[in-house]
């Protein structure tokens, strides 16, 4: 079985030393938010999650979900550990108090998201979604249906889901067929069938509190004529009791590759009583709130499993001896491979890339608050598109680099690896759908080239690289090195800026063919400046700390040489353009 250590020392270097934020720190409801209260948060969480939730996932993966007489059973144990996992609060971290939530900032979330994704992410995907859910209806919906439902899922007896996807629609959600007929009491039947919904149907909780996206009857075809509507499994009643069971029934559950402890569900509805949420044909534009805050979860489901799949190398490196290193002071007859380069090279990508991610991730996090919740509108507008342009490279990169990650650490552990008695092949399947839910990849980089790097407001990758240049003007000797390597880099960036900029005018299947690499080099120019930051921090607290300041200046070393440097093959790549892609026949 896998181990795992919660990484709070990271996380409170990153809490204690990255709040340098202005905007961020003039959020009068952050303000009593101290270090001491994150950690003792952090703490409590990294033994629920060490404890607790970890040896779920070997059992989710060996004892699937099933469906029974209609009914999903979850696999042994989640039960109890869902019933002590609400009763601690963890579901209702992020929530606002005013529906019983602890009101704790994004910054926070974010690591247990990193912590419970590291232990079982199938275990995770039963209140994440709820999570989303609640989201969505707080912003969207009235006070009414916000009254009636959030309590109960900020308190994790009722979860949630998001119903988007349908046989004929995936990706392109305008093909959307489920239908919603409007009654003359103002609520819709809503009846089609969606597939592939992650906790559609489960035994955790006592109601489970459908979001949908289906088309009015007198709507338009295509994505306007969306509209999003509530959909409980039970009805409640005025009183907020549970009611009759709703037209809701579970098909059947999905075979995996990975997260086998997740229920996957065809779910079918017939006439079931939904209530609408925002505006009509706005449905996609409500739904997007869950969805983008949805994406910056799935990236750090990528970032929690390679933690975990590192972890787990690096301790088997330390343990297994295979051949003879070059340490000539070496008297036995094979050494830990931990003393191979190549072995060392590997670990140190993992680690300089994970920490990078998670630091990267933390002024993501701040950014949302920010974008959220500053009382100034224009510095809110300027957050929010900074949000909207890294979202697709945190959900895209932290998901790819995770699927090289598991699979190095795979290698590490060599035939063990491939073997189930390690569990390290489990969390290499468990991470293969990250780069295909909550849209796939490739979407999110079409997305980030043909929609978020210049929108409304203005050309925001410029903005962005502007203020990252103005941010690593540091007069620090030692830091020059780091910061003249990013620079360079940010010229190549800016080279590939202006060629895109320019395809997506002009050529639009060269842009199509280059946004996989732009985005890959946007995502490690914004993993670097998270590293300069911390950089900044490392060389001026030094002697407080010498062992983990050098240790993180070390690591940054290898980023800066090993990992940055891949930008360029990235633009050398994509700007050979499309036309032999284009051209080819496929017979
Ligand atoms: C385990 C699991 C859990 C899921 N949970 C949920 C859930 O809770 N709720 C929900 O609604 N859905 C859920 N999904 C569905 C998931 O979000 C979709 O599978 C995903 O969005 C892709 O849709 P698709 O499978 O139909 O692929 P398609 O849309 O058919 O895409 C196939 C391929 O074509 C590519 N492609 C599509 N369009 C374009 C384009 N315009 N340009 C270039 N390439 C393109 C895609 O990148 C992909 O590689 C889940 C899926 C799985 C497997």
């Amino acid at each position: 079985m896998t181990t795992y250590i919660a990484p709070v020392e990271d996380m409170m270097f990153l809490y204690e030393n990255l709040r340098n934020n202005n905007d961020y720190n003039e959020i009068e409801k952050y303000k009593e938010i101290t270090p001491d209260l994150v950690k003792n948060i952090l703490e409590e969480a990294a033994k629920i999650n060490q404890n607790l939730i970890l040896p779920l996932a070997k059992t989710g993966d060996e004892n699937p979900t099933v469906l029974e007489n209609g009914v999903v059973i979850t696999p042994p144990g989640y039960k109890e550990a869902y019933k002590k996992f609400i009763e601690d609060g963890w579901t209702s971290l992020s929530c606002d108090p005013k529906y019983g939530g602890q009101g704790m900032p994004k910054t926070v979330s974010a690591f247990f998201d990193e912590m419970l994704s590291s232990a079982s992410l199938s275990f995770k995907l039963y209140s994440e979604l709820s999570i989303g859910a609640y989201n969505c209806i707080n912003h969207h919906a009235t006070e009414d249906i916000k009254k009636k439902f959030l309590p109960k899922m900020v308190e994790g007896k009722w979860s949630g889901t998001m119903c988007l996807t349908e046989p004929v629609c995936g990706t392109d959600l305008g093909l959307l067929k489920t239908k919603a007929l409007e009654q003359s009491d103002g609520t819709f039947k809503i009846s089609g069938q969606k597939i592939f919904i992650t906790s559609g149907d489960h035994d955790l909780t006592e109601n489970i509190v459908h979001l949908v996206i289906a088309r009015a009857s007198d709507s338009s075809a295509g994505t306007k004529g969306i509209s999003l509507f509530l959909v409980p499994k039970f009805i409640v009643n005025d009183d907020g009791s549970i009611g009759s069971r709703n037209g809701i029934s579970t098909g059947s559950i999905e075979s995996k590759m990975g997260i086998k402890g997740s229920a996957t569900c065809v779910l079918n509805f017939e006439d079931s009583i939904g209530y609408m949420i925002g505006p009509k044909n706005k449905g996609l534009n409500s739904m997007f709130t869950m969805m983008n805050l949805e994406r910056i979860v799935v990236g750090i489901q990528g970032l929690g499993l390679s933690e975990i799949a590192y972890q787990n190398s690096l301790n088997y490196a330390k343990e297994r001896k295979q051949g003879k290193s070059n340490n000539k002071n070496s008297k036995s007859a094979a050494d830990f491979i931990i003393e191979h380069a190549d072995i060392r090279r590997t670990l140190l990508n993992m680690k300089s890339i994970i920490e990078g991610e998670r630091a990267l991730c933390f002024w993501l996090s701040q950014q949302t608050e920010v974008s959220l919740n500053h009382k100034d509108e224009k510095i809110r507008q300027k957050a929010s598109d900074f949000v909207s342009l890294i979202t697709p490279v945190v959900k895209s990169l932290f998901t790819d680099m995770g699927m090289e990650i598991t699979s190095d650490a795979m290698q590490i552990f060599g035939g063990y690896g491939y073997t189930k008695d390690q569990g390290i092949e489990q969390i290499y399947r468990d991470n293969r759908i990250t780069p295909i839910y909550e849209g796939t990849n490739s979407v999110q980089a079409i997305d980030l080239v043909f929609r978020k790097m210049v929108n409304n407001n203005g050309d925001i990758i410029d903005e962005y690289l502007n203020m990252i240049k103005k941010e690593i003007e540091i007069n620090d000797e030692k830091i020059k090195p780091f910061v003249q390597k990013l620079e360079k880099n940010i010229n190549i960036m800016s080279n590939f800026t202006d060629w895109i900029k320019d395809k997506i005018k002009n050529s639009k299947d060269d842009a199509g063919a280059a946004c996989n690499d732009y985005l890959k080099v946007l995502g490690l120019i914004a993993i670097a400046h998270s590293w300069i930051k911390v950089l900044e921090v490392s060389f001026k607290k030094y002697d407080n700390n010498k062992e983990f300041y050098d240790e993180k200046i070390q690591t940054a070393n290898f980023f800066f040489n090993r990992v940055l440097p891949r930008i360029e093959s990235y633009y050398l790549t994509a700007s050979t353009g499309s036309k032999y892609i284009m051209d080819f026949k496929f017979k």
